[in-house]
């Protein structure tokens, strides 16, 4: 088999980036667009000794797997793998993927995965739009995401994921930024303004937040772009983050308010929260209050436990749990974050929180080194970013040994490889579930409970 060679097969098994996986002639080829069950026609586009990338050609029997996909980008853009896949399967891959890595990564043998509690309503579910700004080949002045592995951006301005009032912001900035000759930022020269527009919506108050992501200090002209959005229903904050870098970080590090506040609020059950631009906040609030329902369930509090909350964000899940727990503990290296997770305490009167700006695996092994005995928690609940923690961070954590530890994670081959040092340092692992956040993507959000296993 080589290059341009043309070959018939089934497919049958899915990967991790919701490629289709198919073998024939002993050679595995991973095919795009491919779905498990679908008879295909593919053309080899590389081969290695074992293994090879195709190119799908024709479907010459659909799975019964398939589904039409809604959105017509869904095959260039970069944000949905995975939309032809039934949801139902969908939550399936997800469950699959997850056990998979625990057994491969993690060494597991027989992890208890729970089946993927799902969404209610697929679509329409991100709080939260980042939108590339630049121009298109003819040079007109576009938004909308970047193609698959590229850096084009496809002109969408309603993405099925977000919000439908997305589209019009976008449209209202555009046109002004055409009326007034306002530029976008050229990645290539690294010259130009608007880079992007991070929209951000609180589903549960309907207030919006409109962030300007430019190369330079001043947004020119920007009484215009304050009188044609503040009248928007829900319109609190429009501000500006201010990113001179040449590269591929989305935000800088400052950020100034041009209208209303700074941030906007939300609820996440009964506890309301404020969120400014630069701070992580869950991008699926129906979903997020289903992952904190199980890190309470897993924390299991009586109201007598100290909880450390590493990586805490906003102090979102610290104050969910401070409802129940004597003391939560919140870090978290974002300093706005931080600062926000401080005033989200007092706006719910929580007083049993307090909050620290830096690395986890910083500040909580100096917090132990200097408490002593005095730094034991009953619960640590740990919520990293894809890379997961640092060996160092769960060494602490071995060493200080809360009855429980919860870990969320957004990565779960991370999470399988901290979760075997947890596991061969003292811990079982009790039970995992997949929540799924991310629909139509191949991302999934997984919490665990893990015991001390002298207990
Ligand atoms: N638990 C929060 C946030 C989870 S996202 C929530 O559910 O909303 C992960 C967070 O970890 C982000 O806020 C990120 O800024 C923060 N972070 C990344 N690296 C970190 C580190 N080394 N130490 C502490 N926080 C870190």
């Amino acid at each position: 088999m080589k290059k341009d060679d043309i070959v018939t097969l089934t497919i049958d098994d899915i990967g991790t980036n919701g490629e289709g996986i198919g073998r024939t002639e002993g050679i595995t080829l991973f095919i795009k667009d491919a779905l498990p069950g679908d008879m295909v026609r593919a053309k080899i586009m590389k081969m290695k000794k074992t293994y090879g990338y195709a190119r799908l050609m024709e479907i010459l029997k659909e799975s019964t797997m398939r589904t039409t996909p809604p959105c017509p980008e869904h095959k260039r853009c970069g944000g949905c793998q995975i939309q032809a896949l039934s949801y139902g399967s969908q939550l399936k891959f997800k469950e699959n993927k997850v056990r998979n890595n625990l057994k491969h990564i993690g060494g597991f043998e027989n992890p208890k995965v729970l089946p993927t509690l799902g969404m209610q309503e697929p679509y329409r579910y991100r709080n939260k739009a980042q939108f590339p700004v630049g121009y298109d080949k003819e040079g007109n002045l576009v938004a909308g995401f970047f193609a698959s592995r590229t850096h084009n951006i496809i002109p969408v301005q309603d993405c099925l994921l977000g919000k439908e009032g997305n589209g019009r912001i976008l449209s209202l900035i555009l046109d002004t930024m055409k009326s007034y000759g306002v530029s976008a930022y050229d990645e290539k020269t690294g010259k130009g303004c608007v880079r992007h527009i991070l929209i951000r919506y609180g589903e549960k108050t309907g207030e919006w937040m409109v962030c300007f992501v430019i190369n330079g200090k001043k947004l020119p002209h920007a009484e215009s772009f304050i009188e044609v959005l503040k009248d928007l229903p829900g319109m609190t904050s429009i501000t500006v983050n201010i990113n001179e870098s040449r590269g591929n970080v989305i935000l800088g590090e400052e950020t100034y308010t041009l209208y209303g506040q700074g941030y906007i609020t939300d609820y996440i059950g009964t506890i309301s929260f404020q969120i400014s631009p630069q701070s992580f906040y869950q991008v699926n609030p129906a979903q997020t209050e289903v992952l904190y329902n199980k890190a309470l369930e897993y924390a299991n509090l009586t109201g007598e436990e100290t909880v450390w909350d590493l990586y805490c964000g906003i102090g979102t899940i610290s104050l969910f749990l401070a409802q129940k727990a004597k003391k939560v503990y919140g870090v978290e290296i974002v300093p706005q974050a931080i600062a926000d997770a401080k005033e989200n305490a007092l706006r719910n009167h929580i007083s049993n929180a307090e909050f620290f700006v830096g690395k986890a695996e910083e500040v909580y092994p100096a917090y132990c080194a200097a408490h002593g005995e005095g730094a034991r928690a009953e619960v640590i609940v740990v919520d990293p970013p894809r890379k997961g923690c640092e060996e160092s961070l769960l060494a602490m954590m071995c060493e200080m040994a809360p009855q429980r530890i919860v870990y969320v994670s957004c990565d779960s081959a991370t999470l399988a490889r901290d979760l075997k040092y947890l596991c061969s340092h003292g811990y079982d692992l009790v039970e995992v579930q997949p929540v799924d956040q991310f629909g139509h993507t191949v991302h999934i959000e997984t919490i665990v409970a893990l015991h001390r296993t002298d207990l």
